[in-house]
């Protein structure tokens, strides 16, 4: 069990509570006031939900849905990303990003990797889905983080840009899990190096 220290109040974290960052961090401090009518509200740690007693204005804060792309050349090496912006920035990553209201996880994915590296696959291969929490703004944001085989032919188009500080190859067993921020993108890495003839 963690204890948690909030703003005047001390809630306790069961086992069976979202994992999260510890101290101010924490969502519960983020979320107080109603959005709608601006009472303090409850936020309950267990379901991370938000409720106004004032107005009955209740809201989940779910795990926003993200891709993660897995590229590999034509020698096995595999394309990664130095980030350009935070959280993060200058650590390896892989492309991705979030999904927007009104688009499917597909359409996101494709965007993503336009947008990034100016490359176009051929194909996708669903891999799995990995969840992920980060600091962003000061508060713990929840992810899940849907990756994908991208099958591509033809790198000559090939260019970072958006928020992506470098492109580089590397074969996943040689990538150094400690300069990937995300726990998320660790274990697709991870999936890669243990089941090499699954997604190559
Ligand atoms: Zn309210």
């Amino acid at each position: 069990m963690n204890e948690i220290s909030g703003v005047g109040e001390t809630q306790n974290i069961t086992d069976g509570a979202v994992p999260c960052h510890d101290g101010q961090a924490n969502p519960v401090h983020h979320f107080r006031y109603c959005p709608r009518c601006a009472a303090e509200g409850t936020f309950n740690l267990h379901d991370y939900s938000f409720k106004c007693p004032a107005c009955g204005f209740y809201f989940f804060l779910n795990a926003a849905a993200a891709v993660t792309a897995v590229i590999f050349n034509d020698k096995g090496e595999l394309l990664t990303v130095k980030r350009g912006v935070e959280p993060g920035r200058g650590m390896i990553d892989l492309p991705g990003g979030f999904v927007d209201p009104g688009e499917s996880v597909e359409q996101a994915l494709l965007r993503e990797i336009k947008e990034e590296l100016d490359l176009v696959p051929v194909s996708i291969l669903y891999m799995g889905s990995f969840p992920n929490r980060y600091l962003f703004s000061g508060t713990t944001v929840f992810t899940v983080d849907c990756a994908f085989r991208c099958y591509v032919d033809d790198f000559s188009t090939l260019k970072h840009q958006d928020d992506v500080m470098d492109v580089a190859f590397a074969r996943p067993q040689d990538i150094d899990l400690k300069a990937v921020p995300f726990v998320s993108v660790q274990q697709v890495i991870k999936k890669l190096i243990d089941e090499p003839s699954n997604f190559r």
